[in-house]
């Protein structure tokens, strides 16, 4: 194994620079650049020295031996002034120890995966945590880096290997007389689990907390829905890592407000598709295809006509000779600003039905279609599958597959492409 290392804090210039070292030779590399080791986890004052003798910088190093530490290897950090050439200085002479290299991106935190310290669920939880820009994404994040899911899969995965284990048993102990059937109230607790686990499928999902609970602005030509998405959005932080976009007709904008994210979408006005001209009907298109990925439209159009589960939105409501509704969800002037404070909370409210609660995690799409599996492979076995009683061979069988899908859920039957790509998530230095 090489030993790895790399600039795990910001770009430099910056008030400290920190650098990782992780592997092997981590306990050699902190000897030859500060004369010995100081005591395990305890930071100590060092002056690292290059081969020549010649002083590099003054600072903090720690040393955690493996495998108690974060890769599960022996893991080195140095804490140098943040200046460039201080960085670029530490590391020529790192780069010239024989046998280092440069870590990849998310390299350490894929050792760490490698050596059992984190599954892959956690893994994940750590990107998203990294990336998280909003209260609620950091929340949902730590909760799944922190193993809130994990653990949860960790006692589902030995239910199913207890029962796994019973059922291997009673075949072992099975005679042609005594065609022993399912043991006592193994079925029962087979449904028990696969409930358990089918009530999982309804957590938050992962993309709405990463793209914002996306709401769409929908109604006729002038009804007021620019001038809304833009009292809407102003003064709200912009999230950037989510996909904001503009195209002719379809306008979004990723915000955070109180912490909940949220993608605003301003569609082309909806007309009768009969008088529209072709580029409107183009538009048309889009914006209808908008209302289709909406977690909630705001329909600002005449009463009753906006989409099934729309909100109804009174707006202009300034003017006296607006569209006035008999039952308003919410009054709203984008001008006065009348309305637009209340509108912000009840979104607030609604988004927040669809993200983690306090330590939760929420799950993807992968997660989600994992468990599904799981779930499915444990269903009908109390009451028999196709009106028969379930075979004992077939019930192995089951229970294998949510296994599988389980051990692709920790990690454990992880292929080298998924890895790639969760770990290319990472910046160098994670
Ligand atoms: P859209 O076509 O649905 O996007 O409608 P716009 O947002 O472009 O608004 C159409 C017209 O109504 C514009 O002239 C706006 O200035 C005006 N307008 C929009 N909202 C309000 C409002 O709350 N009060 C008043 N008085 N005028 C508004």
């Amino acid at each position: 194994m090489e030993t790895i290392f790399a600039l795990s804090s910001g770009m430099p210039p910056a008030g400290i620079a920190v650098l990782r070292i992780s592997g092997p030779q981590a306990a050699q590399v902190l000897r030859a650049l500060a004369g010995d080791l100081p005591p395990p986890r305890r930071a100590r004052l060092a002056a690292l020295r290059d081969g020549s003798g010649a002083l590099l910088d003054r600072g903090l190093i720690l040393w955690f031996p493996g495998p108690a530490s974060t890769t599960g290897e022996d893991l080195a950090e140095l804490h140098l002034h943040g200046g460039r050439a201080v960085v670029a200085a530490v590391e020529a002479a790192l780069a010239a120890l024989p046998g280092l290299r440069r870590a990849a991106p998310g390299e350490f935190t894929r050792r760490a995966f490698a050596n059992g310290r984190i599954d892959l669920a956690e893994a994940q939880g750590l990107a998203d945590l990294l990336s998280a820009e909003t209260e609620m994404q950091r929340r949902a994040a730590l909760a799944m880096a922190g193993g809130a899911f994990s653990r949860r899969l960790a006692d589902w995965r030995e239910r199913l290997l207890a029962l796994s284990a019973r059922l291997e048993a009673a075949l072992d102990f099975e005679d042609e007389e005594d065609v022993a059937g399912l043991p006592p109230d193994f079925a029962a607790e087979v449904d028990a689990l696969g409930r358990d686990i089918a009530g999982f499928l309804n957590a938050p999902h992962a993309e709405t907390l990463r793209e914002g609970f996306r709401i769409v602005l929908s109604g006729p030509p002038n009804a007021g829905k620019s001038t809304l998405f833009n009292a809407l959005i102003e003064s709200e932080a912009a999230i950037t890592s989510a996909l904001a976009g503009t195209t002719r007709d379809v306008l979004v904008r990723p915000v955070a407000i109180a912490g909940v994210p949220f993608s605003f979408v301003d569609t082309a006005g909806l007309r009768e598709e009969g008088g529209a001209d072709e580029v409107e009907a183009i538009g048309i298109g889009r914006a209808l295809a908008e209302l289709g990925r909406a977690d909630l439209v705001l329909w600002l159009g005449p009463e009753g006509e906006g989409p099934a589960g729309a909100w109804e939105i009174e707006a202009q409501a300034d003017r006296a000779d607006r569209q006035a509704k008999v039952a308003p969800r919410n009054r709203v002037s984008a001008l006065t600003g009348e309305g637009l404070a209340e509108l912000k909370h009840a979104l607030v409210e609604e988004a927040m039905g669809a993200m983690p609660g306090p330590g939760e995690a929420a799950l993807d799409l992968r997660q989600r279609t994992l468990l599904a599996e799981a779930a499915e492979a444990l269903q009908d076995i109390g009451e028999g599958i196709g009106g028969q009683l379930p075979d004992q061979l077939i019930v192995a069988e089951r229970l294998r597959l949510a296994r599988v899908a389980f051990d692709r859920l920790t990690g454990r039957a992880a292929t080298e492409d998924m890895l790639d790509a969760l770990f290319g998530r990472f910046c160098i230095g994670k």
